[in-house]
């Protein structure tokens, strides 16, 4: 039987904000203190490597790198789990501080205990972002799906709020979890008021059925990178894919903002969305202007670009969305609901939320073997004294340069027309063997 094509929604750049982030000029830096972890989760980038953990002194240079090559707004600390460094208080107060910038922790939550949470809070912490799904194999939450693992996800959203603290949702999408995703924002409507933010990657696979993959001008052999083939996940997905399942069960669904491909302007690496709703309810989602006009102002006001609000302001939706009324469609519709929502029953009492949804489709690589990176990306990291792609710096600590994938016929012949004087250069070029 012949497979149908996956339904994928109709989505023009033109119609969407261009988000004006650059290397230099960005809302966030990417730290990442250790590469050890306390989870697997399938389709990360990072190899688990017990003996990295940065010293202090390692991070404030760093982090004094990121101050002189890039104007940003925040830091979102990664790893591997940066909760199993013994510093991370101590990095947290550094970050917020001594350098004076937000502090978002990236972390699959297992580490942490109400006492660290107060701790980190107490050293400045915004907020966190969890990773939470089912590719991890949890402990005590093995065999849970995706909306099974909502429970947990629930108890973190609360202890956040029990803090003050920020609280988002990552969960790494494969086509075989796909399918949840619409539920999962059926979640996070219904939590609004303790979910701020919910990002949907996609998953990432090397596609040597394609592709010879290259470092230093000799073939590597792609499995060392931790991330898996084609043969886990065969079939790709894209941005419009996961915009189209939303909309099957929330119509209304419409993002504002993206971040295009270096390569391909056609593609969404990063879709931003601005819901605005009540717990159970949405009632509609910000449009371009709004997101526009955050960013710019922010720009002009502070100097940067903006990346995370507080749980504070999230809350006042119905006070801090009247000054886009005039000039964006997509607030004006909210709002509308939102008055009909109180005039049906006035005597309750009413708040209105904002909760971003972002899906991010990480590295794709073109026909012609060139990496799509984020054109803007926000997760750069920093690796002997320069700014780096996050995700590919596995590339650089194992071969000391990014790998460059040569479409298989492509590499054959390269190595046909010139394969003498290349590898008396070269003598550790080894030759192509097609299999
Ligand atoms: S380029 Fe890589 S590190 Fe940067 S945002 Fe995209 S996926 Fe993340």
């Amino acid at each position: 039987m012949q497979a149908t094509a996956p339904l994928k929604a109709d989505l023009r750049s033109t119609d969407y904000y261009r988000l004006p982030w650059t290397i230099n000029d960005n809302i966030l830096g990417w730290l990442e203190p250790t590469k050890r972890c306390n989870l697997y989760c399938e389709g990360c980038y990072s190899r688990n490597d017990k003996k990295s953990d940065k010293s202090l002194e390692q991070v404030r240079s760093d982090l004094q790198v990121f101050t002189r090559l890039r104007n940003m707004d925040g830091i979102s600390i990664a790893g591997g789990d940066p909760l199993v460094h013994p510093q991370i208080v101590d990095i947290v107060r550094m970050v917020t501080g001594e350098f004076g910038m937000k502090c978002i922790l990236n972390t699959n939550g297992l580490a942490l205990t109400e006492a660290l949470a107060r701790d980190l809070a107490a050293a400045g912490l915004h907020g966190f972002t969890f990773h939470i799904d089912s590719s991890q194999g949890r402990p005590g939450w093995k065999d849970k799906n995706e909306l099974e693992l909502c429970e947990l996800r629930l108890h973190y959203a609360k202890l956040c709020q029990k803090l003050g603290l920020s609280a988002a949702f990552n969960s790494t999408v494969f086509p075989h979890t796909v399918q949840h995703v619409p539920a999962l924002m059926d979640w996070a409507r219904d939590h609004i008021d303790v979910v701020h933010g919910m990002v949907f990657i996609l998953f990432r696979t090397m596609r040597t059925d394609q592709y010879d993959y290259f470092a230093n001008g000799a073939r590597i052999n792609a499995d060392e990178l931790v991330y898996y083939d084609q043969d886990k996940n065969p079939r790709e997905l894209e941005a419009r894919e996961i915009v189209a399942r939303i909309r099957q069960s929330e119509p209304c669904y419409d993002p504002c903002a993206y971040l295009g491909g270096t390569k391909d302007p056609n593609t969404f690496k990063w879709l931003l969305a601005g819901r605005l709703g009540r717990p159970g309810k949405t009632y509609g989602y910000v449009g371009r202007r709004y997101m526009e006009i955050v960013q710019t102002a922010s720009h002009l006001l502070t100097g940067k670009y903006l990346a995370y609000s507080s749980p504070k302001l999230l809350s006042l939706g119905q006070l801090t969305s009247l000054p886009f009324l005039p000039f964006d469609e997509g607030t004006r519709r909210a709002m509308k609901e939102f008055a009909r929502d109180v005039v049906r029953a006035p005597w309750k009492a009413r708040r209105m939320y904002f909760q971003s949804v972002v899906i991010i489709q990480p590295i794709d690589v073109m026909a012609d073997g060139e990496a799509n990176m984020c054109d803007g990306c926000p997760d750069m990291t920093v690796h002997n004294g320069e700014l780096h792609w996050s995700c590919r710096l596995d590339e650089r600590l194992r071969w000391g340069c990014n790998i460059h994938a040569v479409p298989k016929c492509q590499a054959a012949e390269a190595l046909v027309a010139a394969p003498t004087r290349r590898r008396a250069k070269a003598p550790h070029l080894k030759p192509v063997t097609e299999p």
